[in-house]
């Protein structure tokens, strides 16, 4: 099977989104094999999207992933990893089909719900970023 990192980003817990979204993935038959929630510091956020960090929105999408609680969970499954960015849907959410997380529940491309790893070295690199292998079940 396959695992990938999901996040619930801080607009969609402050807007009491957690249990919807969480539904989404068990209904779509992913297990949720870790979940935590946490305070991301300003150097946790860096690292974790290092991979923007020459694009121009790289400074808001930090602050923004700083700016309250996120919950962040290790998704089990067949094709994980698409399958969540299927559920997810694209990235701004004016473009993210019906029926997607991103459509139901994202304000703005630079506020929109979740993310998902998008490869299997990502997804990887993800987990161990957040989780110890002990932490995931
Ligand atoms: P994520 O990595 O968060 O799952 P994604 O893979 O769909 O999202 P990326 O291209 O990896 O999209 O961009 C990372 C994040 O940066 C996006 O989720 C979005 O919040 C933000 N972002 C991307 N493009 C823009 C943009 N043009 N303006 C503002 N924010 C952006
Ligand atoms: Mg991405």
């Amino acid at each position: 099977v396959e695992r990938t990192l999901s996040i619930i980003k801080p607009d969609a817990v402050g807007d009491n989104h957690i249990g919807a979204i969480i539904a989404r993935f068990e209904d779509a038959g992913l297990k949720i094999a870790a979940l935590k929630m946490i305070q991301l510091t300003q150097k946790q956020a860096e690292g974790f999207y290092a991979e923007h960090k020459e694009r121009p929105f790289f400074a808001s999408l930090v602050e923004f992933m700083v700016s309250g609680p996120v919950c962040v969970q290790v998704l089990e499954g067949e094709n994980a990893i698409a399958l969540n960015r299927e559920l997810m849907g694209a990235t701004n959410p004016d473009d993210a089909a019906p029926g997607t997380i991103r459509a139901d529940f994202a304000t703005a491309v630079s506020a929109n719900a979740v993310h998902g790893s998008d490869s299997p070295e990502a997804a990887k690199r993800e987990v161990a970023y957040f989780f110890s292998a002990e932490e995931v079940h």
